[in-house]
Formats: C-alpha cells, structure tokens, sequence
C-alpha cells in the first residue's frame, strides 16, 4: 500500500482521500486553513449558518448519477436533502418577465414552447441535443467504452452560444437558455457547449440544497475517511513539492512540517503546484507556462442576509433576474451599471415554519475591482475596503428592492464577501468561483489532465475535469483511476442502482 499525501481538503481532495484510504492506503490530507471543506465550507454569523460555494446540486435521487456516487462515497443517507421545487426549480426574470424551469426535459419543453410556439420544434431539437450531449460522455454512462467520443470532443470544441443560434431565432428565447449561466460562469464565444450539455442535464434531472448547509457533507466525508484510517491535517499551508531528479518525494509545509510520499495529489490550482517543485527540469517550460497562461473563471460579489425570524417564506426556486437583460453581458458591467444580473437563493429553512433563515445574492466582481487590497489579509483590510463592500452591498439592495419593493424590511442583517475572500479561503486564482474557465478558442491547450510528467504527481480537483459537485468528484474518480481500476468503480457504483425504483 502506498503513502498518498493529498493537497487540498476540498471536495476533490475528500472525494480522493476517501476512496484512496478505503482501499487501504496511507493518506494524509494537508489544508492550509483551520477549516477543512474549501467551498464546502459554511461560516456562522448572528446564530444562523451561511453556504459558500455549494448551493445547489443536481441529478442526486437515489437512482440518478451523483446520487449512485453519493452512495458509492457511502454519504448519500448521511447528508440531508432539501428537494427544490419540481415545478419550478429555476425562475429568469429577463426584461421583467418570468421564466419559470419545471424539472424533467418534457416539462421544460412543454413550458418554453407554451411561450415561445413557433420555436416549439427548435426546442424540442435543442434539448435532445442536451441530452445527447450530456449522454455521450463515459462517465454519465458509467461506462468505459469511449464510442461517442466524437460528439463529446465537437461539443468541447463548439461555443454555448453558436449552439443555441444554429437552433432557435428567437432574441429573448435565446437569452432565457442561458438564464443560468451564472451556474458555470459561461462566457461568450468561449464557454463550450459540452459544459451547458452536462449542467443543464444535471440539474434538469432534480435539483437539491444541503438541508444542513454543504458542510455536513464534508463533516461526513472526513469522519469516514477518518475512519478508513486516513489522516487530516489542518493549518498545514503547502509550499513545496521537493523532489529528486524523477519525482515528488517530501511535501513541505510554511511551519517546517515535511510528509513523504510515495505518491502527490495536487487538488489546488495547477498553477500553484507547479511552482511548489524543487525540480523545474521535470516538467517542459512549454507546459509550465501553458498551465501559467490558462484563464481562470469569473469571481462573485455575495450578499448573505439573514431575514428576521419568520419574516420570508423559504422558496424552493432559485431566482436569477437580469436588470441588464442579458446573461451574456453581465461580466461586462461598469462601475455605474454593475449589477447586470444576480442569483437569489434561499437557505437555512425553519422546518417548523417553512420560513427562511437566511438568503444568498451572488453576482459577478472582477478581480481587478478589488485587486488594490490583494496584499491585504482577511478582517484586516481596512477601511477603505469595507466602505466598498458596504456601497456594493447597499446599491444591490437598491437594485432588487426596485424590483420588489418592500425586500429591505425583510433584512435583519447582512454580510457580504468578494472574490479576496474566495482567494483566501479557498486559494483560487484571482478569487475565480470555478477554477481555470473553459475556452473553446484554446483546444486541447485549454485543459488540463490529471497526470502529470512527473510519474507520481497527479492533479484533481475542479480545474481537471470541471467545477461543482459533479464535476470534481469525476475529476477524483479519474485522479483515482491511477490507484483502483476504473472498471471496477464504475461496477461498484452502477451497483447501487436500484431496478425496483425505476419507473
Ligand atoms: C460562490 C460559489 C458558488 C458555487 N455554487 C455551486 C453550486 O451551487 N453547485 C455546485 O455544484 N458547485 C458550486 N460551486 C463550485 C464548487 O463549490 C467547486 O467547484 C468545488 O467545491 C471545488 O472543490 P475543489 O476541491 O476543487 O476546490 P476547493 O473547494 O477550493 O478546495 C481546495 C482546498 O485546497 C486548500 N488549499 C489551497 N492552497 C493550499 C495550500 N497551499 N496548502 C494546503 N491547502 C491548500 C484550500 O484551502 C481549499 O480547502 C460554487 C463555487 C463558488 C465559489
């Protein structure tokens, strides 16, 4: 058996650490913060808990994808789900109309071509293009055979946009498509298609909330992996990989602390890791300064409110409204236009009075726009620094209490986060919410795989495969394919399919 250190105790380093130890090898996870979790972590303020940057997760009834791995992980009946509404799980507002999304293709289907009748074909067109796409991929199929490699690698290659317009004609209906954007941070002419595909499927199938706040599948997660006999260490900050002229030996930590390894899994920004190794000739320069370049996703401005007691009934939907009418240009707002759009969304519900503790408002901040207090640590950046969240604070309050008066009332108190919160806590570049962004115009140099020149260091985490839940537990089932045979996850995990609850 091996001695595995893990970089990161977010979901990916979790989700490796745990299946790692469970087939009996010696790992050790090291996180720079006191908290483990990364952005599953929940923080308490005023006696009600706040989510960070896990807020929503799809496809997890028992008998769908994440809720089969969710089994395999054996956390599925220890996290409490809170189903979101199937009758309407998303609501648009663009240019003052709703737009509602029911779970399910037909539903949806039936509800764009109710408004949109003259696209009813198109739609229809569209999504089995969604499914086909999302349905192309091995994994989603939990199948190894790669025979629909052709469509996963032209949709990876095609933008969101170029899509949705070979399809459908109409102005507002193409905008309505992408009235979740925010959910993958697509960008225009770059986003590729494949991810919509993938995001949309997953969420279509069911929509859930953490009941408890998505630290309680952290929680769960490390206790098990305790269990296994794995190791966490917490306030350990990684700052070198040393290694000798073949690969990663000792990785090092700023309080001296050295851990050998046999092996190293990176779940923090590839960018990071590489200047972490003692040896620079291990690796080519063309693919340092690849992985350097690579762009990185967009960051978010969070408003967390806490409602007073009883005040806002909890809301099974999560609202995103464009006072800019269109999602595509959100990231293009200027000091006197932002917001351009935000997402709404409920937590912390009083199950006695099915009200809601406390509401999240998310919308896109660039780095640059704080970028003058980077040297900056948390709770000590100043004045200056609070005066501006404060003013973006109050004119987002503005913006919505424009769009339902009488929102303010509600408010207990609030506090708020940017993307130099995101960077400190979770070490992303540039406080970015989903790690290295997704760009058709960079090809095959837009990605990054999970194994590296160096034969025992991998990568893992959301910059591998892709962000969210889903996408960065594959990303550690494929990291983890070096040590378990994918075959054999794969069979484990489609085990848990239960025939008897197929309609
Ligand atoms: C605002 C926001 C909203 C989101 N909403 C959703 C959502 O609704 N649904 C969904 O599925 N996904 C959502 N996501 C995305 C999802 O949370 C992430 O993709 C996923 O949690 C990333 O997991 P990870 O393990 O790759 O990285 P992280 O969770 O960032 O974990 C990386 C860990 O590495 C640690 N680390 C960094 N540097 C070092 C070092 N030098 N030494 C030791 N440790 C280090 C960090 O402290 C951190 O704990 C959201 C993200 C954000 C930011």
């Amino acid at each position: 058996m091996s001695k595995i250190i893990i970089i990161g105790s977010g979901l990916g380093g979790l989700t490796c650490g745990l299946m790692l130890a469970r087939e009996g090898h010696d790992v050790t996870i090291l996180e720079q913060q006191r908290r483990p979790g990364g952005c599953l972590q929940c923080f308490t303020r005023s006696g009600v808990k706040f989510e960070t940057g896990m807020h929503i997760i799809g496809s997890a009834e028992r008998n769908q994808l994440l809720g089969l791995i969710m089994q395999y992980l054996e956390v599925y009946d220890k996290v409490r789900l809170q189903p979101l509404d199937d009758d309407v799980y998303d609501i648009v507002v663009i240019d003052d109309e709703r737009f509602v999304f029911p779970k399910g293709y037909d539903a949806l289907i039936e509800s764009l071509s109710g408004r949109f009748p003259d696209e009813a074909e198109h739609i229809r067109e569209f999504f089995a293009l969604v499914k086909e796409v999302a349905n192309a991929s091995a994994m989603h199929r939990l199948s190894i055979d790669d025979s629909d490699f052709v469509i996963t690698t032209r949709y990876q290659m095609e933008s969101i946009n170029a899509v949705i317009d070979r399809y459908i004609s109409d102005p507002l209906l193409k905008r309505v498509l992408v009235g979740n954007l925010p959910l993958y941070a697509g960008i225009k002419d770059k986003t590729p298609f494949s991810t919509y595909a993938f995001i949309t499927d997953f969420y279509l199938k069911s929509s859930f909330r953490f009941a408890d706040g998505s630290e309680a599948l952290s929680d769960t997660m490390i206790k098990l992996f305790e269990q296994y006999g794995g190791k966490l260490y917490t306030s350990k900050q990684v700052v070198k990989i040393e290694c000798d002229e073949h690969c990663a030996r000792t990785v090092v930590t700023t309080d001296g602390s050295r851990f050998d390894a046999d092996y190293v899994i990176s779940t923090t920004h590839p960018a990071r890791t590489i200047e972490w190794l003692t040896e620079t000739k291990l690796l080519r320069p063309a693919y340092r300064n690849r992985i350097k370049d690579l762009p990185n996703s967009l960051g978010a401005f969070s408003l967390y409110i806490k409602f007073k007691p009883g005040a806002v009934p909890y809301l099974r939907s999560n609202i995103y409204e464009y006072p800019g009418g269109d999602p595509w240009e959100c990231d293009k707002y200027t000091p006197d236009n932002w917001p351009l759009g935000y997402l709404y969304m409920h937590f912390s519900r009083d199950e006695s009075t099915d009200t809601a503790k406390t509401g999240v408002v998310l919308s896109y901040m660039h780095y640059d726009d704080v970028k003058q207090w980077e040297g900056t640590e948390p709770m000590k950046r100043g004045a200056e620094y609070e005066e501006f969240k404060k003013r973006h604070a109050e004119h987002l309050l503005d913006v919505i209490e424009e769009r339902h008066p009488g929102f303010r009332d509600l408010i207990e108190c609030y506090y708020t986060s940017t993307p130099l919160t995101y960077r400190d806590y979770t070490g992303v570049e540039g406080g970015g919410m989903y790690g290295i962004a997704k760009d058709i115009n960079l090809g095959a140099a837009g990605r990054v795989t999970h194994a590296t020149r160096i034969p025992n260091l991998f990568l893992s985490g959301q910059n591998i495969n892709s962000h969210g839940i889903l996408g960065v537990i594959v990303g550690a089932v494929i990291t983890c394919s070096e040590f378990i045979p994918i075959e054999r996850i794969f069979s484990e995990i489609k085990s848990f399919y239960d025939p008897s609850l197929a309609q």
